[in-house]
């Protein structure tokens, strides 16, 4: 059996035409035509009120954090459990992070234990909807409305998710979505900012274009453009965009290819989860499944690492994360001491298996086999 690598970048279409149909057009730089392909995209699908696309996801954050007029001292209340994006963007802010507990049946972030980390100071919650599995949004969206915070959707893992029929990214008063190699949908380095709150919608276009109004005047609404706030460079290239707009133009062939990968890997593993060995993913009723990342969580430290050597040894790539970010050397000596149980489990017994669009059925098989066969011995 060959190798089998934890992710693998892919072509499903037109990547390539468009990339060379980008150059001959004259415009490689961003907001371009293939940048409003996107955005039409993403606004007729899902109904978000305003997208813009960004260079990564992490930009889109950091847009956000911008947007929210985080100021030195002001709390934000982030999951511990997640990629350092979700904080950092607040950090360079000036914001103290607030970090939150997972639920025990979900990474996500607790909603049930919220209300207990708000203080006078806290100005924002920003919620990851891990695994592309929705956060409990209504409990979120109404402790954020009585104690008027601005909520932030890390939707990164989250595209073509719905929360009691409603896309995530279209809860929040923002969001932000990836579109890095290891996500359902690609461009390399890639993101995405949606402005749901209108309050928002005129900044975000300015902070994008690097603090200045040139957006408007390509549009013909101002006759000279200049700078009027405070922004940066957060706009993709043409060429990102034209790569982007190929996969978008394959979406549902992607999801449902994932999806079917995610539901296989389910069945085969079940009976292991019966048998009380591993715990599988859990989706609540008011989640859907966009088949982002299958994970498992072993009893234990020992037993996962254990279980990633031999399937290493079968050549089989699969990978853990996340360390927890208030443990991190970074952040340790800022945290408040709390201890959170859930996020130190997670971080000691989740493993997520290789999950991507070309892996074959019977490389899926293998995988299934060999954890199988690691449990019976
Ligand atoms: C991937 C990811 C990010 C970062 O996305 P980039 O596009 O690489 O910046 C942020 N948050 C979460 C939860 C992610 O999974």
């Amino acid at each position: 059996m060959k190798k089998i690598p934890f992710n693998k970048p892919f072509l499903i279409g037109k990547e390539v035409e468009y990339i060379a149909e980008a150059v001959k057009s004259g415009k490689i730089s961003g907001n371009g035509m293939f940048t409003k392909k996107c955005h039409e995209f993403f606004e007729q699908r899902y109904g978000f009120a305003k997208v813009l696309l960004t260079t990564s996801c992490t930009d889109a954050l950091e847009m956000a954090a911008i947007l929210t007029n985080i100021q030195p001292g002001d709390e934000v209340i982030i999951p511990s459990y997640t990629f350092v994006s979700t904080a950092n963007a607040f950090v360079l802010r000036g914001a103290k992070i607030i970090f939150a507990d997972s639920e025990a049946q979900t990474p996500n972030l607790d909603a049930s234990a919220l209300e207990e980390l708000i203080t006078p100071r806290t100005k924002a919650i920003v919620v990851v909807h891990y695994a592309g599995v929705a956060c409990d949004m209504d409990v979120i969206m109404e402790c954020a409305r009585q104690h008027d915070l601005i909520v932030i959707e890390d939707a990164a893992q989250a595209i073509d998710a719905y929360y009691k029929g409603k896309p995530l990214g279209s809860i929040g008063h923002l969001a932000a979505f990836s579109f890095h190699e290891t996500k359902n949908i690609i461009s390399g380095e890639g993101g995405m900012l949606v402005v749901n709150d209108e309050r928002f919608r005129d900044r975000a276009e300015i902070i994008w274009e690097k603090g200045t109004n040139r957006a408007a005047f390509f549009r013909g609404e101002i006759n000279k453009y200049g700078w009027v706030d405070v922004g940066s460079s957060f706009l993709p290239s043409e060429v990102i965009a034209a790569f982007l707009y190929a996969q978008l133009e394959h979406l549902e062939q992607i999801q449902e290819k994932r999806v079917t990968l995610w539901n296989q890997y389910y069945d085969g593993l079940l009976s292991l989860e019966e048998q009380g060995r591993i715990q599988l993913p859990v989706l609540p009723d008011y989640a859907t499944n966009n088949g982002h990342l299958f994970y498992i969580v072993c009893q234990n430290l020992a037993e996962r690492q254990a279980l990633i050597g031999c399937l290493k040894e079968h050549q089989i790539h699969a990978v853990f994360h996340y360390l927890s970010l208030h443990e991190s050397p970074f952040y340790q000596d800022k945290h408040d001491g709390r201890k959170l149980p859930n996020t130190a489990r997670y971080m000691d017994c989740l493993l997520r298996l290789p999950m991507y669009y070309e892996l074959e059925n019977e490389e899926q098989e293998f995988i299934i086999e060999m954890i199988q066969k690691f449990f019976e011995e």
